[in-house]
C-alpha cells in the first residue's frame, strides 16, 4: 500500500499526527510530513483512520502498484 499526501490541500490541522504518529509528523511549516511510505499493519490501520479524519481530504491510501515479491 502506498500513502499519498496532497500538500496543496493540507492546512496543518494535525489530526493525522495525533491518530498515526508513527506514520505522520508535521514539518516546520506545519504541513504534514510522511514518515513511513509503507507502514506495518498497525501503522496502516492508523493511516487509514487518519485518511478518514483529515478535514481537507489531503491523505489517501492506495494499492501498491509494484508486483508482489
Ligand atoms: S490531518 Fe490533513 S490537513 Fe491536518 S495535517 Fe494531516 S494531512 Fe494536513
Amino acid at each position: 500500500m502506498d500513502i499519498a499526501i496532497d500538500h496543496d490541500r493540507c492546512i496543518g490541522a494535525g489530526q493525522c499526527t495525533l491518530i498515526a504518529p508513527e506514520v505522520f509528523d508535521q514539518r516546520d511549516d506545519g504541513l504534514v510530513l510522511l514518515l513511513v511510505e509503507r507502514p506495518d499493519d498497525a501503522g496502516l490501520d492508523a493511516a487509514r483512520e487518519a485518511v478518514e479524519c483529515c478535514p481537507m481530504s489531503a491523505l489517501s491510501v492506495g494499492e501498491d502498484r509494484r508486483p508482489p515479491a
